[in-house]
């Protein structure tokens, strides 16, 4: 139950529209980017930029050029590792909203501050901490649109049919559906973590070929052992 989201990359065209509606609609500032040769930009998620397009360039078995893109935010996983691990620091400081299942970050995760890394508390290393006031910062759904009615900003905005919203039964058919399609002309597609993340994504490449965490780097339970074993030493110090 809850909500989901289906993002068929065999679609997306790297507009970066979505990274623009998200952006307006949190009222995100742009942040001072520099030419890289890349068209990514910025190069990396942060507090300020929670979701991005990235790009990822290689060469296939035939030396063609390839592309890949991949339009990266916070997975919504339905046991969130970030939920469990965040709240040792802070007092409820990471939320999950019951209805839609958003795992929301607020200001009381400026308890987290930099005493953990994203890797430490996300297995797809999405959340970012605001460096002046310690708080993290990641997609929340945007929970005041759906609560609304609305589809999330960047669903709202992309043109070409990779970003779909809705009940999650409804995406998880739609996300099967389009993979069975996809597998008649490419054998070795698939969707990444279907049955742990509210945002499942339709893929061709291998994973590594998406320029960013893609599946899950780790099992959320080694994550919560970890976690659990350093919040223990910060607590004996
Ligand atoms: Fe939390 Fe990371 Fe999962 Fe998002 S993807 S809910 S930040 S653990
Ligand atoms: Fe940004 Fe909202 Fe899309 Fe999350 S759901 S990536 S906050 S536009
Ligand atoms: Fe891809 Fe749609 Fe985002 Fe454009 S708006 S970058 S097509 S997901």
């Amino acid at each position: 139950s809850g909500k989901s989201f289906f993002v068929d990359l065999t679609l997306c065209t790297a507009c970066r529209g979505c990274q623009v509606a998200c952006k307006q609609w949190k009222n995100l500032p742009a942040e001072k980017t520099r030419n890289v040769g890349s068209h990514q930009n910025p190069q990396d998620l942060s507090s300020k930029t929670i979701r991005l397009v990235r790009f990822h360039e290689e060469r296939d078995a035939n030396g063609k050029l390839q592309w890949n893109f991949f339009p990266e935010q916070c997975r919504h996983c339905l046991e969130p590792p970030c939920k469990s691990i965040g709240n040792m620091y802070c007092e409820n400081g990471i939320e999950q909203d019951p209805k839609t299942g958003a795992v929301v970050m607020n200001s009381r995760t400026s308890g987290i501050g930099d005493k953990v890394t994203s890797e430490e508390l996300c297995p797809y290393n999405v959340p970012r901490m605001d460096e002046e006031s310690g708080q993290w910062f990641k997609c929340d759904m945007c929970l005041d649109r759906v609560e609304a009615g609305l589809l999330p900003a960047c669903v709202q905005s992309c043109p070409t049919g990779t970003m779909n919203f809705g009940d999650r039964e409804d995406m998880l058919a739609l996300a099967k559906k389009r993979l069975a399609e996809v597998k008649k002309t490419n054998p070795d597609a698939y969707l990444a973590d279907p049955e742990s993340v509210r945002v499942i994504y339709l893929c061709t490449a291998p994973p590594e070929s998406y320029n960013g965490n893609l599946l899950a780097s780790i099992d959320g339970s080694k994550l919560m052992k970890t976690a659990q074993a350093k919040s223990g030493v910060n607590r004996r110090d």
